[in-house]
């Protein structure tokens, strides 16, 4: 059976690239967004009632990993990459329909937009449906997951002086939170796992409009070098 289906909605994210987005919802509270709803759910009527609701599961397409050959056996980054694993077991971006799912923050609604955050969607990703999160539901007590039983463990982010002052100065610009932003995806260390870097080694990333660059003084530390415009 073949069926059509056509987006909603797009996400318009801090994430302007997949490099550094946390793995899973919720590890970066700061990490905002905006579902910008389109026709015929850009009116108020699709969203009623949604404001009585905290969370919304989204279900979305991984636009940037689309693969006309469906994979069997997926290496998921939390695994190192080295370790094959069925991609049914995973949560890995290449799948079958390229679809994703995420709980996220519902900070606001208004007609035709939803305001977001503890996102780990990229900018521009096409969203497919939107569904009230229920905690009686959604919640389960005794559930156990063997290869993913813990939050990846954060590491230490320091700031260079000049680093923080920039940082603050974006985020009163943006009226977003970006040092918080930077903080909490750093902690997550972006750096593929694989990787061991050299404190020589400057890593970058784009969040909002700003480029983020740190290295890596000793392991397990990030230091952020600069916060600069984009
Ligand atoms: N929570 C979702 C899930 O479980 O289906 C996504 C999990 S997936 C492991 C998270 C990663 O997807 C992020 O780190 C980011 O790099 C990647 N990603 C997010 N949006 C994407 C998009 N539109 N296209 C491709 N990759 C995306």
């Amino acid at each position: 059976m073949q069926h059509t289906v056509s987006p909603v909605g797009i996400v318009r994210s801090c994430f302007k690239e997949k490099f550094a987005i946390p793995r899973q919802p919720q590890l970066a509270p700061a990490a905002r967004g905006v579902l910008e709803l389109l026709p015929p759910f850009d009116q108020g009527d699709a969203v009623d009632g949604l404001e009585q609701v905290s969370h919304v599961w989204l279900l979305f397409l991984f636009h940037q990993a689309l693969e006309e050959k469906p994979r069997l056996k997926v290496r998921p980054p939390r695994l190192g990459g080295n370790k094959s694993m069925g991609v049914f077991a995973t949560r890995a971006t290449h799948r079958p329909n390229g679809i994703g799912q995420s709980v996220v923050r519902l900070e606001g609604v208004e007609p035709g937009r939803l305001l977001l955050s503890g996102i780990d969607l990229l900018d521009g990703t096409p969203v497919l449906d939107i569904k009230p999160y229920v905690p009686y539901a959604d919640t389960v007590a005794d559930a156990r997951n063997q290869m993913a039983s813990q939050p990846p463990v954060a590491i230490a982010v320091q700031w260079g002086d000049a680093a923080l002052a920039q940082a603050r100065e974006h985020t009163l610009r943006l009226g977003q939170p970006v040092a918080d932003l930077i903080e909490q995806c750093l902690a997550q260390d972006p750096r593929p796992a694989y990787q061991v870097p050299t404190p020589e080694r400057v890593y970058g990333v784009k969040f909002w409009d700003v480029q983020v660059r740190w290295h890596y003084p000793q392991a397990q530390v990030i230091r952020v070098l600069e916060v600069v415009l984009a």
